[in-house]
């Protein structure tokens, strides 16, 4: 049975933004590989595999049972869960072997716990929160309840401290605001630096900050090949999304297409149906505004998106046929349509484009 749509993710493109980011950063900071959400839709045990022949030292993602997926695969790597630990998750993240996020002394506490009960030792990173206001110790009051409880814990380590930038990629009050984040982590960290690994860079800041890498990055967006910010590193990226033509026909001038009669012919129209809607996670919001590429020329999106399917315009397109490839993101010909173009027409960014594809939406490796 052929498949309606498909994301098609090329590991090699993969593997060699990991190589160029890890070439770009200074050899005494590691890399750490963000793989969190299904390797931003790509799959996360590929993903980090790759990344890790690529060249990066650690890895990420944002729970226990994602960790756990990894480790299932044969993943030794340290990985950080960049969630706050929780309480019922604590004892599977010291059984993973994960490095796990505290930021109260209850966290510790739990993993403590977890780490007797399992006869283990267990090694985990403080999270600071320096303006982003999610989670992490907010002063030196809170940052040092958390070491003190460390400090009774037998079977706790701690390996490593870090915050997250809310604004790397933003303007001019954005940079401000990340120096601001990045002097209060430093300041935070100071009294405990020695023999642990400070870390504070998103993909953003990577390019932007070169000099806050510290002792490690954490690499998400940019090895996707989408960097956030303008770089003149050659990143590319590694996942298109393909769909077929499965009708075509001609209509007069006057005729409604789609739900909500949002678009009516103004002369007549050769119209092509394309086998992908928001059932499949193509954007609803595209609608009407978005375009695919057929052989390498650009077809609009005509009214809206339907659950399983969507109209184009292929007028003056030649040599057209039902079967034929439709890309929604990928390169057709001299063309190229990016997450972040559809992301512009859906309204949201790149990040949760890459993330969309539905669950009946094929993923094929190249
Ligand atoms: C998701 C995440 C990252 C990666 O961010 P990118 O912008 O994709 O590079 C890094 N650190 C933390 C704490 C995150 O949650």
């Amino acid at each position: 049975m052929s498949p309606r749509n498909q994301r098609i993710v090329d590991l090699n493109i993969l593997e060699n933004n990991m190589r160029t980011i890890r070439a770009f950063v200074r050899d005494q900071t590691k890399i750490m590989a963000v793989v969190k959400a299904d390797g931003y839709g790509h799959g996360a045990v590929k993903t980090a595999a790759a990344a890790l022949r690529g060249g990066a030292e650690m890895l990420a993602v944002a729970s226990v049972s994602e960790g756990k997926q990894l480790r299932e695969a044969d993943i030794s790597a340290p990985i950080l869960v960049l969630g706050a630990v929780t309480e019922e998750d604590a004892e599977e993240g010291v059984r993973q072997g994960l490095i796990q996020s505290v930021c109260s002394s209850e966290m510790v506490k739990w993993c403590e716990k977890a780490a007797l009960t399992l006869q283990k030792q267990t090694e985990v990173h403080l999270k600071i929160d320096t303006g982003m206001g999610r989670i992490g110790v907010r002063n030196a009051e809170e940052r040092d309840a958390v070491l003190k409880e460390l400090h009774q814990s037998q079977n706790v380590r701690l390996s490593g401290a870090y915050t997250h930038f809310a604004d790397a990629d933003g303007d001019e009050k954005g940079i401000l605001y990340t120096r601001k984040q990045y002097e209060i982590f430093l300041c935070l960290t100071e009294p405990i630096k020695d023999g642990i690994l400070r870390h504070c860079c998103n993909s953003a800041a990577i390019h932007r900050f070169p000099e806050m890498a510290l002792d490690m990055v954490r690499a998400g967006i940019s090895l996707y090949g989408y960097p956030p910010v303008r770089t003149g590193l050659p990143l590319y990226p590694c996942m298109t999304w393909a769909a077929k033509i499965s009708y075509i026909k001609e209509l007069p001038a006057g005729t409604f297409i789609s739900y909500g009669r949002t678009y009516c012919s103004e002369k007549t129209v050769r119209v092509a149906t394309v086998t992908c809607g928001y059932g499949d996670g193509y954007h609803r919001a595209a609608g009407s505004r978005g375009f695919v590429l057929i052989h390498g020329q650009r077809a609009r999106i005509l009214g809206r998106v339907c659950m399983d399917q969507f109209m184009i315009d292929i007028t003056g397109i030649d040599d057209t046929a039902v079967g034929d490839e439709v890309t929604l993101i990928g390169q057709s010909g001299e063309d190229r349509i990016t997450a972040e173009d559809l992301a512009s027409w859906a309204g949201t960014i790149s990040y949760e484009i890459l993330l969309s594809a539905a669950n009946r939406v094929e993923r094929i490796y190249r």
